[in-house]
């Protein structure tokens, strides 16, 4: 209340900031005014002389400093350069189609764009102009020289956004340019020359991969720094694609799916528990009709246990008194002292599925359908003890027990495999379903995106899940993927020295862009007051009511010519509007976001008079919309919502689709009790007392500021659930983050060393004491070391023809034994390079560094998957999944140093540029080593020009697939504290079942 008070009397924290910007812009203003008498020449000149001062300031902070001091002039100079554009109604093309200049940046823009400088997030509605608003910035900025880069949401925004404000760049003197997703490299180098470059985050993302990961030469590498960067659309690229990392994969080297084994055994499962719970769900009608219905209540809870998404299940759901029978049954269950009838409860069916946490588990009976001969074959074996026995059996050498281990883990590790592959083939029939999560097309499995029902052909679900699916159709089962390099959307921003965003929404997400990416909000105020009228929700029992109001709603539009923006959750909500639409003989456009640019254009006619738009969330963000003649006089264009999404911001983007500039506009949402973010959230069940409290009777709408309310609580819930899975992503990318630096770091160093021989002798320094020490333990002269060994190694590594007389290991204390190797090995290595061409040696020397760290980091990224899923396991056993993964992550990571370092010994005498040289070094070497320990001569790499083309085989090149992958997020565990923060465990605050 205090707070209340205060904020009323001194202004938001935001109000303060933006209102400290105001003298700024007063000053910006003053300059425009004194730019009008510039010549053309004179204003442009302005760019020139501010580039060089920059590029004489050699430390980033003061170049900084630099450009604080310069922002007034500069802005103004940018919005001088506009002023000129307009007036001589300048005119030039955008993605081919032609344009007049018409914009002259007004005061919030310039506001805007000073939030963008330091580095926030500016919240400028819809419409407001942010394309313009980051030309500020943008050129200020790029007159460091060393880039500056705008992030939009797809390709045909990247092109429109570069076409159009490049004319204005371009007046000035600076290059802007564009990455597309088909341009080759040296295309894509040219454009990140430019002083201003546009383009989406993956593509930005995935040239970072292929430069860090991939190419073996600077020549290859296209990007040239990560200087300043605006995320347009920041909300939809930070938070939403936050949970799609990016990936680069190949083919996996390994299959060891059954999935075409297992499929028609689950097929014939899943189809007895449909049977059964069909026969349960009628039972419980029953038991209804007799009016029992707590007993109906308990019946109902096992169909919902066994298959969520039961048809007689959803239909009895639609009834208040049938849906709380349940809710009271489940409610008595989830309780701690009723685990074990809970137990028994599962155990009657063939399996369970829960449809909030995504998982599956079958029973005792399951097992044994599916191997009546051994069930216990989906039951992990107690690894511990079986350890334990074996260490503790008298009767076996170690040798036996380190055999009888191996055996064991051997076992589990294929018990695992095969739980794995049942359990996601029951998640593939029972949780994902054809034509909503995924379509079938040509054959192949096609992801559709949960937030835009935007189809993904090319990405697939992790974790084998993918398979499962193909196996469920039968269609082709493709073969697993394994990463080839990956980053997640989040650690490549983090790269920038400054970031900023900007995007109509994301205020309510304040939270975690600070606590997550260290940006803050700036809520801009709007050019013109809003005029927008937000009516309440209307809400329904069913969808099919629901959806009958929408189209009623859309009619009365039609018949007065207002434009209808329609938007659904998913494409199959589309499609069926658009059914009952032509129905009633309705014209209409759908978008579902595929075609950007053709979407575009709709989009832009979607505020012509009576026209009927269909639209799922991301469909056309970005274009803006301009109200046709007359429409105006008619209420502006109206925004209907057919469902309220899982987060509060989508919706706020939906609504922000109207009354932009001052325009009229209203919007109003529509909800069913079906709906998904009611039935799984707790939304209905507090709904339902709302509707009692009213008297409300079949078949009405409800409508009420209360129930808005409700609806918004059970967004919240959901939202703090979907940021903490995110944070957990983020966590655990973490520890791959900081690989990642120090793996793409020595990568980079390799490629830019002149002199790669260096790093060949710290190679050698560093490993050859460690494997010394391997051998003779750290024991002084003459102490028990296993010199023999010792000899071995040395000679099937390196031609040195020791032998033990020439050794006199024994003589020397281990590290003298180690200083006496080094020494000796890069004598033998000086020898032999001494007879090759010496540029030739230097690409054959990087060569050998970056092959030996590209394949060991893919092997690495494999194990690292495998841990990450492993750990999870793990959760059982009262362990924090993420410190356990920390801590494996850092002893596998210690050992890919070593085995790298290793790897490179290995082949440093097993290489060579030029296979003639070779032969002539082994000439020089003793005969026996050549019998001996160089058989068949050198495993010799090739040519040199193979090696600059970063293909090590010839024809060893990996095919890449440069989709992004899905992959599947961390929950939070149901005995995890409750996000919300309020002490309980979350299945008993916000997890708690609907
Ligand atoms: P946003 O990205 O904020 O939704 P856009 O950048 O797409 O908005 O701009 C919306 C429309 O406003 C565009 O048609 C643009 O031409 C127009 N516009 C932006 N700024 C100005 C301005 N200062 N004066 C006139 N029109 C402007
Ligand atoms: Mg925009």
């Amino acid at each position: 209340m205090v707070g209340w008070i205060l904020k009323k009397i001194l202004g938001s924290k935001n109000q303060r900031e933006i209102k400290r910007l105001k003298p700024i812009v007063r000053r910006i203003n003053e300059f425009d005014e004194q730019l009008k008498a510039l010549s053309d020449d004179e204003l442009q000149a302005k760019t020139v002389a501010w580039k060089t001062e920059l590029a004489a300031i050699p430390e980033l902070p003061d170049q900084w400093a630099k450009l604080d001091e310069i922002l007034p002039e500069a802005f103004a100079v940018v919005k001088n350069a506009a002023r000129r554009l307009t007036e001589r109604q300048h005119a030039f093309a955008v993605c081919d189609q032609p344009m007049t200049w018409n914009m002259v940046h007004f005061d919030v823009q310039l506001v805007g764009g000073m939030v963008l400088h330091r580095g926030r997030i500016s919240e400028m509605a819809t419409g407001e102009g942010k394309t313009l608003v980051a030309t500020l910035p943008l050129y200020l900025n790029a007159l460091t020289g060393k880039g500056a880069h705008l992030v939009t949401v797809n390709d045909y925004l990247a092109r429109r956004d570069a076409d159009w404000m490049g004319e204005l760049y371009r007046f000035l003197g600076l290059t802007c340019g564009c990455i597309q997703h088909d341009q080759p490299p040296d295309i894509r180098r040219q454009q990140y020359a430019m002083d201003i470059t546009y383009g989406t985050n993956s593509e930005f993302g995935f040239d970072y991969l292929r430069d860090n990961g991939m190419a073996a030469t600077r020549e290859q590498q296209v990007q040239r720094g990560y200087n300043y960067a605006i995320v347009d659309e920041v909300d939809s690229i930070l938070i939403d694609e936050a949970r799609t990392p990016l990936i680069i994969s190949g083919p996996s080297t390994v299959s060891t799916h059954q999935y075409d084994k297992w499929k028609p055994l689950v097929d014939q499962l899943v189809r007895k528990q449909t049977m059964l719970c069909n026969r349960l769900a009628s039972e419980a009608k029953e038991l209804f009709e007799q009016g029992k219905s707590d007993e109906a209540g308990l019946v109902l809870f096992k169909v919902k246990l066994g298959q969520p998404r039961n048809k007689p299940l959803l239909r009895m759901m639609e009834d208040p008194e049938k849906r709380k029978a349940l809710e009271k049954a489940e409610l008595s269950f989830f309780q701690d002292t009723r685990k074990e009838e809970l137990f028994a409860l599962k155990e009657e069916l063939f399996f369970t599925i829960d449809e909030k946490s995504n998982e599956s588990d079958l029973s005792e009976q399951g097992r044994a359908f599916l191997n009546p001969d051994e069930p216990d074959s989906f039951v992990l074996p107690d690894l511990i003890s079986e350890f334990t026995e074996i260490d503790l059996d008298p009767a076996l050498s170690d040798e036996a027990k380190e055999k009888a281990k191996v055996e064991r883990q051997q076992h589990c590790d294929a018990q695992a495999e095969r739980i794995h592959n049942i359990s996601q083939l029951l998640r593939a029939y029972c949780l994902f379903e054809k034509d909503v999560a995924y379509v079938v097309e040509e054959n192949k499995v096609v992801i559709v995106d949960e937030y835009t029902g935007r189809k993904m052909p090319g990405r697939r679900w992790s974790d084998g899940l993918h398979q499962a699916v193909e196996a469920k159709e039968g269609v082709q089962i493709d073969r697993e993927t394994q990463t080839l390099a990956t980053i997640t959307i989040q650690n490549y921003f983090r790269l920038y020295h400054k970031l900023a965003g900007m995007t109509g929404t994301a205020d309510t997400e304040a939270a975690e862009f600070h606590d997550i990416y260290k940006l803050d909000v700036n809520v801009i105020p709007t050019n013109r007051p809003v005029a927008r009228q937000d009516a309440n929700d209307r809400i329904y029992k069913t969808r099919r009511e629901k959806y009958n109001a929408v189209i009623n709603e859309i009619k009365e539009c039609h018949a007065r010519s207002q434009p209808v923006l329609v938007g659904t959750v998913s494409v199959e909500a589309s499609e069926l509007l658009s059914r009952m639409l032509k129905r009633e003989k309705i014209p209409h456009n759908v978008l579902n976001a595929k075609y950007h640019m053709q979407e575009a254009e709709i989009v832009q006619r979607a505020g012509q008079p009576g026209t009927v738009t269909i639209s799922t969330n991301m469909a056309g963000r970005g274009t803006d919309i301009k109200l046709g003649e007359g429409v105006a006089e008619r209420g502006g264009l109206f925004v209907i919502g057919t469902e309220r999404h899982e987060s509060r911001r989508i919706d706020r983007q939906l609504r922000g689709r109207c009354a932009r500039q001052g325009d009229p506009g209203g919007s109003r949402f529509y909800v069913s009790f079906e709906d998904d973010l009611m039935r799984n959230f707790g939304a209905a069940d507090r709904m339902t007392k709302i509707m009692e409290r009213f008297g409300l009777e079949e078949g009405q709408e409800l409508e009420h500021p209360w129930l808005n309310k409700s609806v918004e609580t059970a967004q919240k819930r959901v939202e703090q659930r979907n940021y903490l899975a995110r944070k957990r992503t983020l966590d655990f990318d973490d520890v791959m983050n900081n690989q990642r630096e120090v793996v793409y770091t020595y990568r980079n160093d390799t490629i830019d060393s002149d002199e790669p021989r260096k790093l060949i002798y710290e190679v050698i320094e560093e490993a050859v004491p460690g494997k010394v020490k391997e051998f003779l333990g750290t024991g002084a002269a003459g102490g028990e070391g296993n010199y023999g060994a010792l000899l071995n190694w040395v000679n099937i590594t390196f031609p040195l023809g020791l032998t033990r007389e020439k050794s006199q290991f024994e003589t020397r204390t281990v590290d003298e034994n180690a200083q006496f190797l080094i020494e000796k090995i890069k004598d033998a290595y000086e020898r032999k390079s001494s007879h090759e061409e010496p540029t030739a040696v230097k690409s054959l020397e990087r060569y050998i560094i970056l092959n030996a760290i590209d394949r060991l980091w893919q092997e690495h990224l494999y194990a690292m998957d495998a841990l990450r899923e492993g750990v999870y396991l793990r959760g059982y056993a009262q362990k924090d999944p993420l410190i356990e993964y920390k801590t494996e992550a850092y002893d596998m990571f210690v050992d890919l140093m070593a085995n790298i370092k290793n790897e490179v010994l290995h082949n440093l005498f097993r290489s060579t540029s030029n296979l003639q040289a070779f032969e002539n070094f082994l000439s020089t070497l003793p005969q026996f080593l050549l019998r001996e320990h160089a058989p068949g001569a050198p495993t010799a790499t090739g040519n040199t020009s193979d090696v600059v083309a970063g293909n090590a085989e010839g024809d060893g090149e990996v095919k890449l697939d440069l989709a992004p992958v899905r992959r599947d997020v961390p929950k939070v565990g149901r005995n995890e504290p409750c996000p919300c923060g309020s002490g309980k465990k979350f299945k008993n605050c916000c997890g708690r079942t609907a």
